[in-house]
């Protein structure tokens, strides 16, 4: 029995499928004469020509196009393969080392990602993934058809196993025909890990002995809730999963019949599901899963992919073009987080030292009031067409009163300026801040005064809490969503809301997560905002829940000292309860 960490939940029954990357230090070198020079020169050519229109097609792939964190990975890929430095550097080596494009294109792609390791900012060292990526896409554009590593495809239903994999790497291959996925090294929080997530292919990473223990074309058995392997299984294994299997697929068949019912608990409270979004294709599965609205709109999204700024006139037909998809259901527009892992071009973003704690979110929007202005003109003008009430402003990262009071001034003379050009402006349009900074949520009864609506943003939350940075696999073991001194701060903010009568929604991650669903409940949160596959399973949890019956149970967890004896804690409770296992 092999052990890894679970990063994708769900087991899998199938045959390894070994996939070999090429190893860039392995590339072999040969001289070439100088009448070869030109035909390398082509070869680099025709290989970084192929490698754009596939990251191309692949980017148009709906499972990348659905995850605003994976599109930008192609994104970025993108840039990369386009960069007209990369492509001289190459060019200039071929010539003067004449050596073979293979390694000339292995040389420069490690020179690059040691260059961007060696920098302190870890954006910058991230890339160097991005950039190995990009390079052993090339050399196997290099290769003959049959040759290539990324070329061979499984005629059945595999196990994929490599090293390590990457979003593209998944992307590449039919989905469809990936039963699980496991490698040596990897991270929880890597963007291939939530690919996996977001297929619903249950994945394990940091598996150790991996290729040594399993062979290409045998049958393991993947548990990616416990993070187990079984290389060789019994009969008796088999069978165990296969019961397994009819179990999952009734639960899926259950979840499908769910969805048009009301998400209502035991004891008849009414819980609103709503939906997170990056962009308007989203929108789609909101409406499959039917979510009661939208209640995070990550705005950000459009400065990201853009090349230039966008106009007031494009944002307004992007955003009313979701609202009119949403029927009268609510869509909360969040204003642009961008700074901190989302850095856009058109922004002159500072290298910082620490961007996470730096010039991101309400801070950046107010300091480029051009930016902001743009944005929030467009979201009152469609706000003025909306039904009324159907749209709500939600700012970011908001930090303490004085910026409160400024970003409501800036939106007070913004509509000033607009009822003087004569445009018809809505009786009134919903405010509501992020809590997602410990300063916020300290003063919550404060802010849920100046406010229609509260969103807790537990991702957030947590990694200013406990100091723990988000993107950081080094610290991950430290990020702890159960951590007592979070679960007070989401209480204080759910109490301040219930003083004030103002709504306090959840929509980080932890919303989406059936092992969380018992304790948000208990904390008295009514609202729910998530990734739009997760709401039938959560609406099932919710229908299962008596909030009077569990609520003093939940509130013994605040006084804990740790998040382990939460964990074990809440882990008792959603037993007793039969709602849910225990989550990655
Ligand atoms: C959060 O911080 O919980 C949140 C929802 O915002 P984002 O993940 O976009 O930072
Ligand atoms: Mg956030």
């Amino acid at each position: 029995m092999l052990k890894g960490s679970a990063i994708s939940p769900g087991i899998a029954l199938g045959r390894v499928f070994c996939l070999k990357h090429f190893r860039l230090e392995n590339v072999a070198v040969r001289t070439i004469l100088e009448n070869e020079v030109e035909n390398e020169v082509q070869r680099f050519q025709q290989a970084i020509q192929l490698a754009h229109d596939e990251i191309n097609q692949l980017s148009q792939l709906p499972q990348i196009k659905s995850s605003l964190e994976i599109a930008n990975i192609f994104h970025a890929h993108l840039t990369l393969v386009d960069d007209p430095d990369l492509k001289k550097e190459v060019l200039k080596r071929i010539r003067e080392r004449r050596q073979n494009v293979e390694a000339i294109v292995s040389s420069v792609t490690r020179d690059y990602s040691e260059f961007f390791k060696s920098l302190p900012d870890p954006q910058f060292q991230a890339k160097a993934i991005d950039i190995m990526d990009i390079g052993r896409r090339i050399l196997s554009n290099c290769q003959d058809e049959n040759a290539s590593p990324l070329k061979i495809k499984p005629d059945e239903k595999v196990i994929l196993v490599a090293e390590d994999i990457t979003a593209a790497d998944i992307a590449g291959f039919d989905t469809s025909m990936i039963l699980g996925i496991a490698t040596e090294e990897g991270t929880t929080s890597s963007h291939a890990a939530i690919l996996a997530r977001s297929l619903g292919i249950p994945a394990l990473v940091q598996v150790k002995n991996l290729l040594q223990s399993v062979v290409h074309g045998k049958t393991i058995i993947l548990d990616g809730n416990s993070g187990f392997i079984i290389s060789n299984p019994t009969t008796a294994q088999i069978n165990e999963c296969k019961v397994y299997f009819e179990a999952f697929l009734a639960e899926k068949i259950d979840l499908k019949n769910i969805a048009p019912s009301l998400s209502i608990t035991k004891d008849g409270v009414r819980i609103k599901l709503l939906a997170n979004i990056g962009q308007i294709q989203d929108v789609d599965s909101v409406l499959t899963n039917q979510a009661d609205g939208i209640g995070l709109y990550r705005t950000e999204f459009t400065y990201l992919i853009r090349k230039r700024f966008p106009t007031e006139k494009e944002l307004i037909n992007l955003y009313w073009s979701v609202i009119e998809r949403m029927g009268d259901k609510e869509i909360v527009l969040r204003t642009i987080d961008l700074g901190g892992d989302k850095l856009s071009q058109l922004l002159k973003h500072p290298l910082e030292k620490n961007p996470e704690l730096g010039w991101r979110a309400i801070r950046l929007s107010l300091d480029r009031p051009d930016v902001f202005r743009t944005q929030l003109r467009a979201i009152i003008k469609v706000s003025s067409k909306a039904k009324p009430g159907q749209v709500k402003v939600l700012i970011p990262m908001i930090s303490g009163i004085s910026e409160l009071r400024k970003t409501k001034e800036f939106l007070g003379k913004l509509i000033e300026e607009l009822k003087n050009e004569k445009v018809e402006i809505p009786e009134q349009i919903k405010f509501g801040v992020m809590i997602e900074v410990p300063s916020s949520a300290l003063l919550a009864d404060k802010i849920a005064q100046q406010v229609d609506f509260l969103s807790i943003g537990s991702n957030d939350l947590v990694q200013y809490t406990l100091a723990v940075d988000r993107t950081n696999s080094k610290v991950s073991h430290l990020y702890q969503p159960l951590n007592p001194a979070v679960l007070k701060l989401i209480s204080l903010v759910v109490q301040s809301g219930e003083k004030h009568l103002k709504t306090v929604s959840i929509c980080g991650e932890l919303a989406g997560d059936p092992f969380f669903t018992i304790l948000l409940l208990g904390l008295g949160l009514k609202e729910l905002s998530m990734n739009s596959i997760c709401i039938p399973k959560i609406k099932n949890i919710i229908r299962k829940i008596s909030i009077s019956e569990i609520k003093d149970e939940i509130s013994k967890l605040l006084e804990m000292s740790t998040s382990e004896e939460v964990e074990e804690a809440l882990w008792q409770l959603n037993k007793k309860y039969q709602i849910a296992s225990k989550n990655v």
